[in-house]
């Protein structure tokens, strides 16, 4: 272990030493460019790109981390152009195997793959070309697999190597090495021979997440030492970020999604990511009720069904594909302007990916997600038996329901970044909106909230959220409603005031199972102890003011229904009232 000390010095680079790669002043820097415009039709860069590039032409192992849709494969396709031989891609799955092949074909780079379903003949005619060195691929992808268990391939690379025919070695999906990622393949356990048998071939390594320590695992699978790992910022930069209060009628958020696809995105795509697949057909009839071109998508279709709705979205002929997280895989059009979330996701890292699949040709787009009470826990039983599915999901809420902190900001502690608040430039609701946000003392509130699920157990009753928000706002029964203290709150801020308790461990969710369905109930949590001590204060950032996302055209809805109702919040529009107006002096300035 002294030794990898020693050795770990070597490969720290200084900061000049890697500015120098981000250059054009190498041997192959006028053919790197001249391939970057001529085969692959692009204009210039993207962030680390060409750092990337130029380390593996020079023969540097490497890992790349960067998010999905910023352009990995260009990183060793480009470089496998520039070099005399082939370069070896592992890549994980058949069908992107496929695309990127014919991608290739398309642009004519040259490519080739071996999997289980080559022909013998296309075997032979691969594995000659891969010794002779007017061989007409620059690029073979393989499985993992084949590394795995076909001898001859291994000899056959073998004899390239010698020849120096063996230019670089691309591991696409590189975290799949590791039993901690989320991915783990046990095949790639495997291709650690690949440095041993060819240590002079310099690896790169690509995925979209790993964290440091997964990486030190693939470093040691892979048996590459001191890699030089690249990370790409997380933070797209082109993207808005907004949530929205979801209303508990459906059709009410269902008008307000319809709305705003119209107004804002006039014969722009779209995603609108659902929960169920049930709701992928009633949302997509819905929007297609209101003259919006809307197609369902999810696992349980015909797979003809499925190309199609994607073929003829991408070609821009749909509008909008309504689908449930199934859609997602594969998925390369740039010209995404918003995607939608009508159900919030299972967690912060899905939500990232999802909502990601917007704007990835680097303009402007929009990112929504649909808040809802209920949904929540309709997910959370669905989570239920995932080891970390709980914990994931309250981080997912915590992001929707916080207007404290910048929604970038709570992302980039997702993937570990380094978080400079100047790095949002306005371009998520909490930022922009600061000034509608007051903090609200819940103090009396929470111990309501506590109060009421005490009195329900002493009654032997289980409160499910829906009952704890009715209990709490004087719909119970007469009973137990003597014993309590109901609230003034409006729905929303009763709904907002438990979520956060959740969220920070005053309450917590019961789960009961029975053989057809899971029920959920509230029960204190292991703070709620704490609100019995007199000094223990509470405070939250909520919303005062209603906004431009036509959640202004419901507050005058909710006005109406409620008149008598005057001490509701949110229908009154601009004003706080209530508790809510003594708390208005802690408003921050902003
Ligand atoms: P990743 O593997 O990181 O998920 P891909 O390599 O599949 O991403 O690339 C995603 C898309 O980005 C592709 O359509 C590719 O053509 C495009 N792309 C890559 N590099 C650039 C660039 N420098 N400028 C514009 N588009 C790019
Ligand atoms: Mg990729
Ligand atoms: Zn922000």
């Amino acid at each position: 272990s002294s030794s990898s000390k020693a050795s770990g010095d070597v490969s720290v680079m200084s900061k000049q030493e890697m500015q120098r790669y981000d250059g054009a002043d190498f041997e192959w820097s006028k053919d790197v460019e001249q391939h970057l415009k001529d085969s692959f039709h692009l204009s210039k860069f993207r962030p680390l790109q060409l750092r990337a590039i130029n380390l593996t032409l020079a023969g540097r192992d490497l890992f790349l981390v960067m998010p999905t849709g910023r352009g990995k494969s260009l990183c060793y396709q480009l470089p496998a152009v520039c070099s005399k031989g082939v370069t070896l891609v592992i890549t994980p799955l058949l069908s992107l195997m496929e695309d990127q092949v014919m991608f290739l074909k398309s642009i004519d780079v040259s490519a080739v793959m071996l999997n289980s379903s080559s022909s013998k003949e296309h075997a032979k005619t691969v594995l000659a070309g891969l010794t002779d060195p007017k061989a007409s691929f620059k690029l073979l992808y393989v499985t993992p697999e084949k590394i795995a268990k076909s001898k001859l391939l291994m000899s056959r690379l073998e004899k390239a190597y010698n020849a120096n025919l063996l230019s670089r070695i691309a591991v696409d999906e590189v975290h799949c090495c590791s039993q901690w990622g989320h991915d783990f393949r046990p095949d790639y356990k495997l291709l650690g021979i690949l440095k041993r048998q060819f240590p002079k071939v310099p690896l790169l390594g690509l995925t979209a997440t790993a964290t440091s320590s997964v990486l030190k695992d693939c470093e040691k699978i892979l048996c590459v030492s001191q890699p030089i790992v690249l990370t790409a910022s997380f933070n797209r930069t082109n993207l808005h970020y907004e949530v929205r209060i979801k209303d508990s009628d459906n059709e009410a958020s269902i008008n307000d999604i319809a709305s705003t696809i119209k107004n804002r995105y006039k014969d722009q795509s779209g995603i609108v990511y659902v929960f169920s697949q049930k709701d992928a057909e009633s949302v997509a009839s819905e929007l297609q009720n209101r003259d919006i071109l809307a197609y369902p998508y999810h696992a349980h279709m015909d797979p003809v069904d499925k190309s199609r709705v994607h073929r003829k979205w991408t070609a821009g002929k749909i509008q909008v594909v309504v689908a449930t997280v199934a859609f997602g895989m594969g998925i390369d059009k740039s010209n995404v302007r918003f995607v939608i979330h009508h159900t919030i996701s299972k967690s912060i890292e899905n939500y990232y990916q999802e909502s990601g699949r917007a704007g990835r040709d680097d303009r402007p787009a929009d990112c929504i997600v649909y808040y809802g009470f209920s949904d929540i826990f309709r997910i959370s039983t669905m989570v239920v038996m995932e080891s970390v599915g709980q914990q994931k999901l309250l981080l997912m809420v915590d992001y929707c329901q916080n207007v404290d902190r910048c929604r970038r900001s709570i992302m980039a502690v997702h993937f570990d970044e380094v978080w400079d608040n100047k790095g949002c430039n306005q371009m998520c609701d909490v930022c922009r909106n600061q000034k509608d946000f007051s903090t609200m003392d819940i103090t009396q509130h929470a111990r309501q909230v506590v109060q009421i699920i005490e009195v329900a157990s002493s009654m032997d009753e289980k409160l499910t959220p829906l009952k704890l928000v009715e209990a709490w706002m004087g719909k119970g029964p007469a009973k137990r409603r003597k014993l309590i203290e109901t609230t003034t709150l409006s729905r929303q801020q009763v709904e907002a005031v438990i979520v956060y308790l959740l969220v920070k461990g005053y309450l917590k969710e019961d789960f009961s199972f029975t053989p057809y369905t899971t029920y959920i109930y509230m029960k204190l949590g292991h703070k709620a102890p704490l609100l019995k001590s007199q000094t223990h204060t509470l405070s939250m950032k909520m919303k005062m003011k209603t906004t431009e996302s036509g959640s202004a055209v419901k507050a005058a809805i909710a006005k109406n229904k409620t008149k008598e109702g005057k001490r509701s919040v949110q229908s009154a529009g601009d004003a706080p009232v209530g508790q809510a107006a003594k708390e208005t002096s802690a408003v921050k300035a902003n």
